[in-house]
């Protein structure tokens, strides 16, 4: 079959463009990584072709050897990789290398300044993969072909990392990729096989096939002295070995490499399980949230190992959801080679490896909040509102991941969560049986709410919560260490112990008093409420709107219906302060000509206060302005 000489020039996506300019500038002091995410790929695409050939045997094309080629050319001034994994076909080169599938991409661009020494330590987080080959070349090219026999023609991409790149259709024997770096004017360093060797050695070493540096090309007359080709890494599985054999720089590095992350980790835990089942796991926890940390169909989470041989990429069935931010390998001796997706939905024994993978994760997480809390508060400020969901999705530890939160409080008042249940728990004041807390739609508007006045003026401490999946926390957290967890906002005020008999006595006697108020007031609201009462949790505001004590919160009802879902609209409760002045006056002046549109104004501002939209704002403005003028 004949190729036709097709070239075809396509332009990147815009992103790419900015990416790669952002990119030389910020990684140059660190240009040599370049080598180490080439290489990266090659062992991704080695350990893919493994798994396709798990069930196709015919991809192998009769050669078995995985294996990474590194070589140099003096007087090309050029550095090439091989690989023969799994390749790439026409399109795949465009979808892969041409565009940046990554779904925070667009919210990555905008957090960026424009100031590049500013974004310089960004970039580190999005990570650059395959681009970080133009900090040191200025042109590279890439060949590469699907494995499969019959599989398509080859194709060839290259590209100045500038504006665009070209695709052109090629012959090559051999499956796989082949990349090639032109270095820029200036980068000599790297041709230099010693130098290779380093680098590889550095940062490649876990790689568990061998990295093999092909004898240097030197002058012709030098060549007879050249050294044979040479296996440069130890190519064995490094959670394979003996926690005392690994160092922490190789730790490191293996991290970026499963990560596909260009900074060290926060943390990680390896260990070896044996008995019923045997397993090893080498599991890390990043420093910092990647950018589609919201996305659930995201990739690169744990990798399934059976006997040290690649399965596949982000097995979901292995970590649950709440900690979706955990980066590793999972090694089985149990499970079977031809192990498929299938049979990983109902296997015992990924339920069991999965089960002691999560205490494991916990147990790291809850030393580190022990031993090193600062460090543990910026886990928290990157992975929080993601281990919130836990309580919800996993019942039987939730006692435990109870121990892990952190919440912004009255004690502190600021926004940042820093308080722990337990700080909360030794806070609590003589007589006080629950947890506290509101919830809001922004720190500012649960930090002020009128619901608070009370617990203010006592010294009773309320958790803030004012994160979306706070919501959802509470529903599932209901109680901890045997404390129940109360909303502020829902129900009748019941501060139990911390009210004594006299202060109940006079607030049923005040209650008493405004018998004839509460009923106008109610007659007024109509179907608007489903009650109105008196109320002692004010101090200084004049009424506020609580939910009936097993209604939806009115944040829950909120964030239910900005999501599109139909909610029931349970009325709320109109609670007055019987000591303000706005409420006196309407109870001594009784029923004035105004006083519909002061209790109005009452229940509006109400909603006002606790962050609810008006249904008649047009209504309550010019109800507000009448009254100013009547002020004269
Ligand atoms: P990442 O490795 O994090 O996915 P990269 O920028 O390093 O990002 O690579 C982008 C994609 O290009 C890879 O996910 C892979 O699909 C493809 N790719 C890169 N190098 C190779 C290779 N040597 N063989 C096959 N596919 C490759
Ligand atoms: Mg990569």
């Amino acid at each position: 079959m004949t190729v036709e000489a097709h070239k075809e020039t396509l332009g990147f996506q815009t992103e790419v463009k900015q990416l790669l300019q952002l990119m030389i500038h910020s990684l140059y002091s660190n240009k040599e990584i370049f080598l180490r995410e080439l290489i990266s790929n090659a062992s991704d695409a080695c350990d893919k072709l493994r798994f396709e050939a798990l069930s196709d045997d015919a991809l192998w094309e009769g050669d078995n050897e995985l294996k990474i080629r590194v070589s140099f050319d003096k007087d090309a001034r050029t550095i090439t990789l091989r690989d023969n994994g799994i390749g790439m076909s026409r399109q795949e080169v465009i979808d892969n290398i041409g565009t940046i599938a990554k779904s925070g991409t667009r919210q990555f661009f905008e957090s960026l300044t424009g100031d590049q020494a500013k974004d310089a330590h960004l970039i580190g987080q999005f990570g650059v993969g395959f681009y970080s080959a133009f900090i040191i070349a200025d042109k590279v090219t890439l060949t590469t072909r699907r494995a499969g026999v019959g599989a398509e023609h080859a194709v060839r991409w290259e590209s100045a990392g500038l504006g665009d790149y070209t695709l052109e259709t090629v012959e090559q024997a051999g499956r796989g990729t082949e990349v090639v770096l032109h270095l820029r004017e200036g980068e000599d360093e790297f041709l230099d096989g010693w130098r290779l060797r380093n680098i590889i050695r550095k940062y490649s070493d876990h790689i568990t096939l061998p990295i093999v540096m092909e004898k240097e090309r030197y002058g012709e007359e030098e060549k007879e002295q050249a050294p044979e080709d040479e296996t440069v890494n130890q190519a064995s599985a490094l959670w394979a070995r003996a926690r005392s054999e690994v160092s922490e720089e190789e730790y490191k590095e293996f991290y970026k490499h499963v990560a596909h992350d260009f900074e060290d980790p926060l943390l990680w835990s390896h260990n070896r399980v044996e008995g019923k089942l045997e397993y090893t796991s080498l599991l890390y926890i990043p420093q910092r949230a990647p950018f589609d940390l919201w996305d659930r169909e995201r990739h690169h989470g744990i990798k399934l190992y059976v006997r040290r041989v690649f399965i596949m990429e982000d097995a979901e069935k292995l970590m649950p959801t709440y900690l979706r931010f955990v980066r590793g390998v999972i090694d089985s001796n149990d499970l079977p080679l031809n192990v498929s997706r299938e049979i990983l939905q109902h296997s015992k024994v990924i339920d069991s490896m999965r089960g002691g993978s999560v205490k494991k994760v916990l147990g790291m997480l809850e030393d580190l909040a022990k031993n090193d809390a600062e460090k543990y508060q910026n886990f928290w400020n990157e992975f929080g509102r993601v281990l919130k969901e836990g309580p919800g999705e996993d019942f039987a530890n939730r006692e435990q991941i109870g121990k892990l939160l952190r919440f912004a409080t009255t004690h502190t008042d600021s926004s940042e969560q820093t308080v722990a249940l337990a700080d909360y728990i030794g806070r609590m004041k003589e007589g006080q049986e629950a947890i506290y807390y509101i919830t809001a739609d922004t720190f500012a508007a649960a930090k002020n709410s009128p619901h608070l006045e009370i617990f203010r003026k006592k010294g009773i401490e309320v958790l803030l919560l004012s994160d979306r999946v706070d919501e959802w926390l509470v529903s599932s957290l209901t109680e901890f260490d045997g404390k129940p967890l109360k909303s502020v906002t829902k129900g009748a005020l019941d501060l139990g112990k911390l009210e004594d008999e006299e202060e109940k006595k006079a607030q049923e006697k005040v209650a008493d008093d405004f018998k004839d108020l509460v009923a106008k007031v109610q007659e007024t609201l109509g179907d608007k409420v489903k009650e109105v009462r008196i109320t002692h949790r004010l101090t200084s505001s004049p009424a506020c709107l609580v939910a009936g004590e097993h209604d939806m919160s009115a944040n829950l009802e909120r964030i239910l219906k900005q999501a599109g879902q139909k909610v029931g609209g349970s009325k709320p409760i109109l609670e007055l302060n019987p000591e303000h002045p706005l409420v006196l006056r309407l109870k001594a002046e009784g029923a004035g000509a105004r006083f519909g549109d002061w209790v109005s104004i009452l229940f509006d501002q109400a909603l006002l206060a606790e962050g609810g939209q008006l249904d008649d704002p047009a209504a309550f403005v010019q109800r507000l302005n009448q009254l100013l003028l009547e002020l004269r």
